[in-house]
């Protein structure tokens, strides 16, 4: 046997008897996200690396390391989509979406980010993402919480924290960040090597950091909601209102910063405590200079990414509808192949969903396979029942079988099935 080809670290096969959940989740996402208004849009996993360093920024965990690069044959430096912010603004300019009126879009697909890979990280992984550009105002933050919530509701998923925070406008965060950079150079020596570095160059990372010592180092730290300016506090005082007027708790976290340079305002995350250390399953937030930033008209937008792998982990499986035919079809013959595959397609002609068994076989070991393929019904065909012009019709949940003249097999299979 020839050498087996390793498949690539951290990038993981969706098998059959897995692709069941993934498929609800989608369906699921679809509907829930239709429902609100959102429509679909599908842009390259492939763009220009510039796109992403502009857009998330050149001092994050994604540009600085976690990044697919690689310059292709033609010389163009290129890198696989981290996340769908930037590729679905850009998409947006290039179409010339943005010129004034609202939209809300969605996305499904996979993300690539060379990570550590472990349980919950992984370097291929799958998002939902949901962007919605237009208006600057806190009702549309609060929809897409509202529609975040329905999701992970009508999944069944039960027992997530949302954290808030806001970020206030890139003035007030530049007041922000120096008092911040001067309370944490004074604890320069109680910071892990990273965020000593990140001092200068990126201090609100510091209050995320997930060393200990570095956690308690910033306990005290300055509170970015302390600075916010008036469109600010008043965005935030009403985002919070509607959020309690319907009936969304959620947990003010003045050290949530997300991990991404272009948000305003709003910032949240969903958590859940069945998941260690890998516990984020939705984060998003407002980002109304993005557009702008990398060449569009000011259009402020907000958004949010839901983590498919994270989820799933939290999807009950009995809660995932297994795929199964209304029959399945047992040919016992050579002989009477041309007449079963002739009733299958009519069947399937019918709407019906008929699967065939392939490969000949006794009806034995027939039977037991139509019985592991969920079907409710046998059709079963001999040489016997094709001298007879029957087909032996049997109910694999009872057992009881009967056997039907040929031509009224179709009538009663699509009636049974209906
Ligand atoms: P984390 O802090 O866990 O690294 P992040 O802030 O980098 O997350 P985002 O860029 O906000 O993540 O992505 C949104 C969601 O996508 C996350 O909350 C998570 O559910 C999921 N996600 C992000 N990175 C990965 C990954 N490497 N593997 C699996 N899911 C991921
Ligand atoms: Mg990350």
């Amino acid at each position: 046997m020839a050498e087996k080809i390793r498949p690539v670290r951290g990038m993981n096969d969706i098998l059959p008897d897995e692709a069941a959940a993934w498929q609800h989740l989608e369906t699921e996402a679809r509907r829930v996200l239709e429902a609100y208004g959102y429509r679909e849009i599908r842009f390259p996993h492939v763009e220009r690396l510039e796109l992403f360093a502009r857009s998330i920024g050149e001092d994050t965990d994604i540009v600085e390391k976690e990044m697919y690069t690689f310059e292709d044959t033609g010389g163009e430096i290129l890198a696989l989509r981290p996340e769908g912010t930037a590729g679905c603004v850009r998409a947006g300019i290039t179409n010339g979406l943005f010129r004034g009126q609202t939209h809300r879009l969605y996305y499904l697909g996979p993300m690539f980010r060379h990570e550590r890979p472990q349980k919950g990280r992984y370097r291929q992984f799958h998002q939902v993402g949901v962007e919605a550009f237009g208006p600057a105002t806190p009702d549309l933050d609060v929809e897409q919480i509202l529609m975040a919530r329905r999701l992970l509701q009508d999944l069944g998923v039960e027992g997530l924290t949302l954290h808030l925070n806001s970020l206030g406008k890139p003035a007030d965060r530049r007041v922000y960040r120096e008092e911040l950079v001067g309370f944490l150079e004074a604890r320069r020596d109680s910071l892990c090597e990273t965020c000593q570095e990140r001092i200068q160059r990126s201090p609100m990372r510091v209050l995320d950091c997930k060393v200990p010592t570095c956690q308690e180092a910033v306990a005290e730290a300055p509170e970015i909601t302390d600075f916010l300016g008036e469109e600010s506090r008043a965005h935030f005082d009403r985002l919070r209102a509607l959020l309690d007027a319907a009936g969304v708790p959620y947990e003010l976290n003045p050290r949530l910063v997300r991990g991404l340079d272009y948000y305003t305002d709003t910032v949240y995350e969903w958590t859940s405590d069945q998941l260690g250390s890998q516990a984020t399953v939705v984060a998003g937030g407002r980002y109304d200079g993005l557009v702008e930033e990398i060449g569009g008209p000011s259009t402020p937008a907000v958004g949010f990414a839901l983590g498919i792998e994270r989820l799933l982990a939290l999807v009950a499986p009995e809660r995932v509808p297994e795929p199964h035919p209304s029959v399945f079809i047992a040919p016992l013959d050579a002989a009477v192949e041309t007449d079963a595959m002739a009733l299958a397609e009519s069947l399937r002609d019918r709407g019906v969903s008929a699967w065939y068994h392939c490969g000949g076989g006794s009806l034995k070991s027939q039977l037991k396979k139509a019985d592991r393929s969920g079907a409710r019904l046998a059709l079963v065909l001999g040489e016997q029942e094709q001298a007879e012009g029957t087909v032996l019709v049997r109910d694999l949940a009872s057992g009881e079988q009967e056997a039907l003249a040929r031509r009224e097999v179709e009538d009663h299979v699509v009636h049974r099935s209906s």
